[in-house]
């Protein structure tokens, strides 16, 4: 089959250098898969008959990614951002012993050989960019077509080889869309416990492309289905079949999984999915029956699960940094938002558990929160009026501490003793910042200090207070545009 595809000029720069050298060079994986469906790649694979030496001893700038003889090429995009292309030499493996490894790779042979070793049909064909000429031995073209998620020969024997792939298999389909084929699917079932034996770096990795799909709710689903789930993140499966109170139309498991959905829809990133997904991970356990409300509670849930969170994202080898926001957005979803009761100090308090940087992340996984119980809505009247007062919370209020001179300043220049008329100096100063925001220069406001100084006390405190007034105002005025972007009053 032939096809013609603009291929990027620095791509087909490491390509064509291959070949000028006399050697085959392909485009592979993803990037085939992606022309073939006609969703332009995000990086790029070569498969080469040069061995690692070869390949860099024609490129400048390469570095070696891993014990398979993959070689990064580090090169200049047309728009000058750096890219690396990956290229990977022929190979085929030996046999499997510890059903994540080949106990030997041997960087020669054919085309066929290398694709052979690959893991499923749709990432096993080549594509020749010279001559325009795509490689499909397995049939990847046809699955790709039918949308069919399909292991390259006997899905028991390329399962045991590496069990990574039996995570990759549910990625790639949620992610394309695409379905596992049968005998692909019974081999996942009966291989699953073999994930046991995978590093948890790689099953992250997984795992986290996974969540970042569109559609991480189905991801989810069927690796608890097909019998994955429970190496993974086994305090998820604990929730199902966990009725809640009358609020909730979902058992546990299928708030947080719709919870985590609508954290994609809105494309909304790792660390927030991750809360949405985990946020109510412990109510299983803190689930009690109350005889006075004749309802289920769950006090603590919130508790537990930050310090639950904790430990799955810690065990999955997450980066410190995600696994402290994450727990801590877990820790707080449940925040206080009755507005009738609700106070700017607490919103303070609350801004200060998660952290300035966090806060309109906990407000989107409350988001989520919502529309994971089958709410039509993300943000009611009640949410809207907390990001205004979560705003006001973080704003500096138009004070005499925003002018470039301060009470000391003021003091050195004129000789004031502390008392009112600094505190009338100062707010005369502001009102005159606040008529003409230029006017907020250290020269300026020196010169001015100096002329307030020689004003007799009655005159200043005229001035001062006349300040102060168009302080509250000019306040009153930033926070009314605050309330009315978000709707409230
Ligand atoms: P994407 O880049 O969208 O995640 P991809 O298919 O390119 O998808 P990579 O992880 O970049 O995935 O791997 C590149 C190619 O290497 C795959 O298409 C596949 O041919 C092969 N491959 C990757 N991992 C494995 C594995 N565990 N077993 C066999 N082949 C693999
Ligand atoms: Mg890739």
């Amino acid at each position: 089959m032939e096809i013609s595809y603009p291929i990027p000029k620095e791509v087909s720069h490491v390509t064509s250098t291959l070949r000028k050298a006399g050697f085959e060079a392909y485009l592979v994986g993803g990037c085939v898969r992606d022309i073939l469906q006609n969703i332009s790649p995000k990086d790029w694979d070569v498969t080469t008959n040069a061995k690692p030496e070869e390949i860099q001893s024609l490129f400048s700038e390469t570095f070696y990614e891993n014990d398979y003889g993959t070689v990064g090429i580090v090169n200049e995009t047309e728009d000058s951002t750096l890219k690396v292309i990956e290229v990977t030499p022929y190979r085929t493996e030996g046999a499997y012993s510890d059903k994540r490894r080949p106990d030997t790779v041997t960087f020669h042979g054919k085309l066929e050989d290398d694709l052979k070793r690959r893991d499923f049909t749709i990432n096993a064909i080549a594509y020749d960019d010279s001559k325009g000429q795509i490689k499909d031995i397995f049939g990847g073209i046809k699955d790709i077509e039918d949308k069919v998620l399909r292991t390259v020969g006997n899905p028991l024997e390329r399962f045991g080889e590496d069990a990574l792939r039996l995570l990759r298999a549910v990625r790639l389909s949620t992610d394309l869309g695409f379905t596992i084929e049968l005998d692909t699917q019974n081999a996942i079932i009966e291989k699953a416990s073999d994930l046991k034996q995978i590093s948890m770096e790689r099953i992250r990795d997984e795992f986290t492309k996974m969540l970042m799909t569109k559609n991480p709710m189905m991801g989810v689903v069927v690796c608890q289905k097909l019998g994955l789930l429970k190496y993974i993140v086994p305090e998820l499966e604990q929730g199902i079949g966990v009725e809640q109170n009358g609020d909730h139309i979902y058992d546990v498991w299928e708030h947080n999984i719709r919870a985590l959905q609508h954290s994609a829809d809105r494309n909304w990133p790792l660390h927030v999915r991750l809360a949405a997904l985990f946020h109510d991970i412990s109510k299983p356990e803190t689930r009690r029956w109350s005889e006075e409300k004749k309802n289920w509670t769950f006090y603590g849930h919130d508790v537990v699960g930050g310090k639950v969170t904790e430990k799955i994202l810690k065990r999955l080898k997450y980066p410190q940094k995600i696994v402290e926001v994450v727990s801590s957005l877990v820790r707080y979803h449940l925040f206080f938002s009755d507005i009738e009761k609700i106070t700017l100090s607490a919103v303070r308090r609350i801004v200060k558990n998660v952290g300035p940087d966090n806060v309109w992340s906990l407000m989107n996984v409350r988001a989520c929160d919502r529309i994971g119980m089958g709410r039509p809505k993300e943000a009611p009247y009640r949410l809207r009026k907390y990001e205004a007062m979560i705003e006001e919370a973080m704003r500096a209020p138009i004070s005499v501490g925003m002018l470039k001179v301060d009470g000391v300043k003021v003091m050195e220049v004129t000789g004031e003793k502390p008392g009112p008329r600094l505190g009338y100096i100062l707010h005369a100063l502001l009102e005159e910042v606040l008529d003409n925001p230029e006017n907020n220069m250290e020269t300026f406001l020196v010169k001015r200090t100096r002329e307030l100084a020689k004003l007799p006390t009655e005159e200043l405190k005229k001035l001062g207070e006349e300040g102060k007034e168009k302080k509250e105002e000019a306040e009153e005025g930033e926070l009314s545009i605050i309330r009315k972007r978000h709707g409230v009053k």
